[in-house]
């Protein structure tokens, strides 16, 4: 028998390690809940990854086996569940964070000592994060020429999906473990012990259940919603995709981070998104650049367009690995050092929504109620808080980190210094987002503004892109409940300007 953990791959199909170990025996499946995780998570996450463990449960009990639930240390846990089930072998997906290398190599350790063989396979992304290097031999730094190489490089099947055949079945699961009242429910595992399919409640990991909608859970969803975005909103994905009210993206970033479509099948559905899109145009060959922005340059593409997003997901998943220090410190570090100003009113507006920047606020709203917020809209709420409120990008992180379903250390990371302008790829340091020019330009009709702030709702759009330069008197007779801007944007630039030039050393 082989023993598969379960970390960021909640799934069966398309998913490389549980079809490795399944092509070689039997296999029974586990997820373990790891205080150090645990450590790092919030409510909102702790919800939406019990919604997919009771996703992946079902898929087992389809096909007449479970899911291994336990909690403690995994260095613990692993070789004594290893042991009760005399598996030969514990299988895993590969995590490329550092943590999770650290942890990983840890039970490497505990699994040799209780001589229990192991095996680690490549999953999270279509290409490992050691495969493209510039022809020198170094990560790469700049996307776009990690963007060529990527999209040169071919790809891999999807992983084939384990029958009922191949997998343990629920009552000798239950004779190995038991429930609670288990052989090895008083065992050295933790209090909780070692049970079949029982999932804990929010509380019992010592969380609440979130404010936030934490969005659908599992392979079931993720496909339809994969589906119902390749059918249609792809082909214009470049011309739609900054515009938050159009719901033109795929939203399929929670599902990513918690493995619950392997990338390889993404990858493929794209594929033939594309190629249906060359035998309907006539296009063939080449996709074109990319284009971006706005731009509209036919439906390949768009679909490339929309690859380069999966790409940029496996970018930041390399910078990561290659760089695992960039969680607590700047990529990209600034001779002098920056010195954010660091307001803890600014800062607690940003957070509440409460700047008086129609656009932010109703991002930051977003985050607060359906702990997601659109691509367009992050990158001007990132902007705004380092460059506007000069404030540092870690509590933007750490903000994010908590409330968003799809926090993702990669690219959440790799997205905060990019407004930064301290990361690898970051965008240059005078290069400032106007909040208001961002709101009238990709909210011209102000319909995701007024999604989410209330207090705007009723007022004509212009008005609302006008705020920073209503009167007192104009803006209390328009919305009296919306606060006036907290700071005024262009004095905030130069200050900006002046701080990361002090920063470069340059006064
Ligand atoms: P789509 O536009 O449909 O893109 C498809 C997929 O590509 C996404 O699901 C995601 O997996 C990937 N992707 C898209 N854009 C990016 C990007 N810029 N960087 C890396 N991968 C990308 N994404 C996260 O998955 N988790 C995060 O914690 C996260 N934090 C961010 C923080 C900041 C400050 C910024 C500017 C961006 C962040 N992003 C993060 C990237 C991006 O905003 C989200 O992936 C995207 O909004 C998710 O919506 P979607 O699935 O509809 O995206």
């Amino acid at each position: 028998m082989e023993l598969f953990w379960h970390r960021r791959d909640l799934r069966l199909a398309d998913n490389v390690g549980l079809a490795a170990a399944a092509d070689r025996d039997e296999v029974a499946a586990a997820f373990v809940f790891d205080p150090d995780v645990l450590d790092h998570a919030s409510d909102v996450r702790v919800r939406r990854l019990l919604d997919g463990l009771a996703a992946l449960r079902a898929e087992y009990r389809d096909r007449g086996s479970d899911l291994l639930v336990a909690r403690g240390d995994p260095e613990v846990v692993l070789p004594e569940l290893a042991a009760a089930l005399d598996a030969e072998r514990v299988v895993w997906n590969r995590d490329y964070s550092g943590l999770a290398r650290e942890r990983d190599a840890a039970v490497r350790t505990a699994l040799n000592g209780a001589g229990v063989d192991r095996e680690a396979h490549h999953d999270a992304v279509l290409h490992t994060p050691d495969s493209i290097r510039t022809n020198a031999g170094d990560p790469y730094s700049v996307y776009t020429y990690y963007w060529r190489k990527w999209t040169d490089r071919e790809t891999d099947e999807p992983a084939p999906t384990p029958e009922a055949g191949d997998l343990v079945d629920a009552e000798a699961l239950t004779a190995a473990v038991g429930g609670a009242d288990g052989p090895l429910a008083d065992g050295g595992v933790e209090a909780s012990g070692i049970a079949v399919g029982d999932l804990p409640a929010p509380a019992d990991l010592g969380f609440a259940e979130p404010d936030a909608d934490a969005g659908p859970a599992g392979t079931e969803a993720a496909r339809e919603r994969l589906d119902a975005f390749l059918s249609e909103a792809v082909f214009s994905y470049d011309a739609e995709r900054d515009y938050p009210a159009r719901g033109a993206t795929s939203r399929m970033s929670a599902f990513l981070k918690y493995g619950e479509i392997g990338v390889r099948e993404v990858y493929e559905a794209t594929e033939r998104a594309m190629a249906a899109a060359e035998e309907r145009t006539g296009e063939g060959g080449e996709a074109g650049d990319g284009g971006g922005d706005g731009d509209d340059e036919g439906p390949v593409a768009a679909v490339e367009e929309y690859q380069q997003q999966l790409a940029w997901r496996e970018f930041y998943t390399q910078v990561l690995y290659h760089n695992p220090e960039v969680v607590t410190d700047d990529y990209k570090e600034y001779e002098e050092g920056i010195v954010w100003r660091d307001d803890p009113d600014e800062i607690a507006a940003w957070k509440r929504g409460e700047t008086g920047y129609p656009i932010v606020d109703a991002g930051m709203r977003q985050l607060r109620a359906e702990a997601f917020m659109h691509n367009r809209v992050r990158m001007i709420v990132a902007s705004f808080l380092t460059k506007d409120l000069l404030a540092d990008w870690r509590h933007g992180y750490d903000h994010f980190r908590e409330k968003l379903a799809d926090h993702d250390t990669a690219n959440d990371n790799g997205g905060w210094q990019w407004a930064a302008s301290t990361g690898t790829d970051a965008q240059p340091y005078f290069r400032i987002f106007n909040p208001m020019t961002q709101g009238e330009r990709y909210d011209p009709d102000a319909e995701y503004i007024t999604e989410y702030v209330p207090e705007l709702r009723g007022l004509d759009a212009d008005l609302i892109h006008e705020w920073h330069e209503l009167s007192p008197t104009q803006r209390a007779n328009a919305a009296p409940e919306y606060p006036a801007p907290i700071v005024d944007h262009s004095k905030r630039r130069e200050e900006a300007l002046a701080m990361y030039k002090r920063a470069r050393g340059e006064d």
